[in-house]
């Protein structure tokens, strides 16, 4: 694992000086991240760096995963589902099944929870847990990951009294926060600039992917990488290449994997499949979930990225695909609002001829897409890599310990 010092070039001393001056009063600081699955989709691809960087500066920090069944996981998605406004039918069954899960993970995790200082809940698989560990002595967060702006109500009903318990929450945007008597923060989520999901490539390992791919340099790429998930939308993404398809030799590129607590998607996957059947030219790929390079290469080859959600907590994806310099156009959504900086760092769509619009735009404007790229990728720098994030974690911590006396929201 690389050390915090391998970060200078990129952020500059003073950012690495401060975690350090930061980290100093939480050293020995004993501290527990809770989610439920150790690959696939955001939240594990952050847990994966910060642990170790945590511990680097000197904070005792794990990471425990929950482990479940796939009617667990059911209906966890349906719970994720219902927080991002679906309605879901959530009958008897789908509550025994969470309940007897978190019990089971309850026992088995007690130790190490009810012993930390800090224990960071993600999402709402794990969030019964603290419910469950009445001897607990340190400070509990739960850390919302997703959009619930505008919950299923049914499904918020259900989950409310399990959160409001938690010494705090934390919420990527302001809009996502909920009515909890409890502190609320803001934090955005960040990526890893060294890791083999965003290092720059060697152009070598870049043609090399044209080629294993069977993509055509000399015709533009578009790329949306992302869960078979369809608060995603790849379908509207397929309708939007299609239009473009009509004026330009566009190709698409549609990657993805599934993640362990994600049920759903191999039949979004077989509708994508279906829909892009008789055309060679939309690449749909099956990716492992340690596929971290292959991606990194696929957003490097694509002129640009498109993560089309219609709900999106924060979008990973984005700020992926804004570090490789590339213009994002991005779903009217969540966090890609952060993100999105409409005409200056890609544009926001809210439909497919939307999306085919600014493409033929963008593809009609070479030079845009370039100072695009630019600007996106100096955006992220300042605003979305894993400095920032460590600092607003340790600032948080830092608070808990000393205890709010009102009611902060610290922004990013
Ligand atoms: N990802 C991946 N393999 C895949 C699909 C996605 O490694 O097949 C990664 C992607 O590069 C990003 C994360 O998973 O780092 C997805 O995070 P995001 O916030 O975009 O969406 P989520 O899946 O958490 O809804």
């Amino acid at each position: 694992m690389r050390s915090l010092q391998a970060y200078e070039p990129i952020v500059g001393p003073a950012v690495l000086h401060q975690l350090w001056q930061l980290a100093d009063n939480l050293q020995g600081l004993k501290v527990v991240h809770v989610n439920s699955t150790r690959t696939g989709g955001g939240v594990a691809e952050i847990l994966s760096w910060m642990i170790p960087f945590m511990n680097e500066l000197g904070i005792d920090t794990s990471w425990e995963v929950v482990e479940g069944n796939a009617p667990f996981f059911a209906v966890t998605k349906m719970f994720h589902n219902g927080l991002q406004g679906n309605q879901v039918n959530l009958l008897h069954h789908h509550i025994e099944s969470y309940e007897d899960t978190n019990r089971a993970n309850a026992e088995k995790l007690r130790p190490v929870l009810e012993e930390a200082d800090i224990v960071f809940i993600h999402d709402p698989q794990p969030a019964m847990l603290m419910h469950l560990c009445p001897n607990r002595r340190g400070k509990w967060i739960w850390r919302c990951h997703i959009d619930a702006s505008r919950p299923y109500r049914p499904v918020w009903k259900y989950l409310r009294p399990f959160l409001e318990t938690y010494d705090a929450s934390i919420f990527s945007m302001s809009q996502f926060s909920r009515s909890l008597p409890h502190p609320q923060f803001l934090l955005a989520p960040s990526i890893d600039p060294l890791s083999d999901k965003n290092v720059n490539l060697p152009d070598e390992e870049i043609q090399a992917t044209y080629k294993r791919f069977n993509l055509d340099p000399g015709r533009p790429v578009l790329t949306q990488v992302s869960r078979f998930d369809r608060f995603k939308d790849p379908l509207g993404v397929i309708l939007g290449y299609q239009l473009v398809k009509k004026f330009s030799p566009v190709q698409l590129v549609l990657a993805g994997g599934g993640a362990d607590d994600d049920p759903e998607g191999a039949e979004v996957l077989r509708e994508v499949n279906e829909a892009a059947k008789d055309d060679p030219d939309i690449h749909v790929l099956l990716l492992p979930p340690d596929a971290h390079r292959t991606i990194n290469a696929l957003q490097s080859c694509a002129d640009i990225i498109i993560q089309k959600s219609t709900k999106e907590g924060f979008g990973l994806t984005v700020t992926e695909g804004l570090w490789k310099g590339k213009p994002v156009l991005g779903g009217y959504v969540g966090g890609i609002l952060l993100q999105v900086i409409n005409h200056h760092t890609g544009f926001l769509v809210n439909s497919p001829e939307g999306l085919a619009q600014r493409v033929r735009y963008l593809l009609n404007h070479p030079e845009m897409i370039r100072t695009m790229g630019d600007k996106g990728r100096e955006f992220v720098r300042e605003n979305f890599l894993l400095t920032r994030h460590l600092r607003e974690y340790l600032t948080l911590m830092t608070g808990l310990r000393r205890g709010f006396s009102s009611r902060l929201v610290v922004a990013a």
